[in-house]
């Protein structure tokens, strides 16, 4: 294999070493069964058991209370904008949705073809790089649920705290971008999904953990494949699943336990994220997006002084092996996405690379 670069992608994303090289020897044969991991009928014995293994290694990672059942789905994150309305809002009723960003707003238009929507939250004035809190929530009269997205992978800024929903409402949270990187309180909210490919595992597999009472009956006839009851029931095997993920996800979830769970989680990923900040704060050359209350600890958005400085920032950093730095094309600049696989060393190396670059640079952005 030639030398692993340091890939600061958002999602697929680095994953942990010792699970991809057990993944490697389970592609060629897995349990002795004479079969790869990705060969195995998904109603057979050995399928079961890695089944029952991501289950359980999920509970080990977090409690998960008997009022609460896990399963996962395909469709991605995105699927989840039209599901949860789908189950959950009745064309009379009203869900409160925080915009804090683009797939905040991906939920946002999927939810008035189901029933009414109040963004009872914008980041929009600010360019998302506040998460608004205090006064600036206005929940309407009697919401359904109140949704929000966790961490805002786009723009780089992360909830600190949750949103207390109006009594009698239930929390909807977009947890895909950082899902399992600190403690995490399951009883906080109604329902929960995460795509996997950030902090759980490969692309095609959204892990969601969900209230049983709120899903034992849609609130509108669903073909049954958009029922969260129907995957709860059936465990994630309703119909084929990508058995793959469940295997790479259940093993994950074993890693995020052997590393000491997610308090170490949190430490580690706290401690990864200053790097870079604690750079950003000391330095005039580099605008950070997000505003310091509302910074993400996954992934961490700046910008050059220009556009053209931000390319060769792009092209240089390609050049050490710092890969997949180029932010989205809706802001711009840099994103260094660091989820829980991301090893330190990168954030070091990003920052000694940042400082050479501001040297070589700093006359040149001075006088333009
Ligand atoms: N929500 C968040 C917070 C995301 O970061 C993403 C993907 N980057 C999505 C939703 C959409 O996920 P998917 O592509 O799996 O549908």
């Amino acid at each position: 294999m030639s030398g692993r670069v340091y890939n600061f992608s958002a999602g697929p994303a680095c994953l942990p070493r010792p699970v991809l090289e057990q993944a490697q020897k389970d592609i060629g044969e897995i349990f002795d069964s004479g079969m790869s991991v990705l060969e195995l009928s998904h109603r057979g014995k050995e399928f079961d058991r890695i089944t029952a293994e991501t289950f359980e290694a999920c509970h080990a990672v977090t409690k998960i209370p008997d009022d609460y059942t896990v399963f996962w789905m395909q469709g991605g994150a995105t699927s989840q904008c039209y599901l949860v309305p789908a189950n959950f809002l009745a064309h009379d009723r009203t869900a409160d949705y925080f915009q804090t960003g683009k797939w905040a707003k991906d939920s946002i238009k999927e939810a008035p073809l189901y029933g009414k929507c109040h963004i009872c939250a914008s980041g929009e004035d600010t360019n998302y790089s506040t998460i608004p809190t205090g006064n600036a929530v206005s929940y309407s009269d009697n919401p359904v649920y109140v949704h929000f997205t966790a961490n805002n992978t786009i723009m780089g800024t992360e909830f600190h705290a949750d949103p207390s929903p109006p009594d009698g409402s239930f929390l909807v949270c977009d947890a895909s971008s950082n899902i399992f990187s600190k403690p995490i309180d399951i009883t906080k909210y109604g329902l929960i999904y995460a795509g996997a490919q950030k902090n759980l595992g490969p692309a095609g597999i959204t892990l969601v953990i969900a209230r049983k009472d709120l899903i034992a009956e849609p609130v509108r006839d669903l073909p049954t494949m958009m029922q969260f009851r129907k995957h709860a029931e059936k465990e994630g095997r309703f119909n084929t699943p990508p058995t793959f993920g469940v295997y790479l996800m259940g093993r994950v979830f074993r890693w995020i336990t052997e590393q000491g769970g997610l308090e170490a989680m949190a430490q580690r990923n706290q401690a990864r994220a200053n790097i870079l900040y604690t750079f950003l704060d000391s330095q005039d050359f580099y605008i950070p997006h997000a505003t310091p209350e509302s910074r993400s600890n996954m992934n961490i958005t700046f910008r050059c002084p220009t556009p053209e400085l931000d390319k060769a920032f792009i092209t240089g950093a390609t050049e050490r092996g710092l890969r997949e730095l180029k932010g989205h094309r809706s802001i711009g600049g840099m994103r260094a996405s660091m989820y829980n696989a991301f090893p330190t060393e990168g954030a070091e190396a990003l920052v000694s690379y940042m400082k050479e670059f501001a040297r070589q640079h700093a006359s040149a952005a001075a006088s333009s």
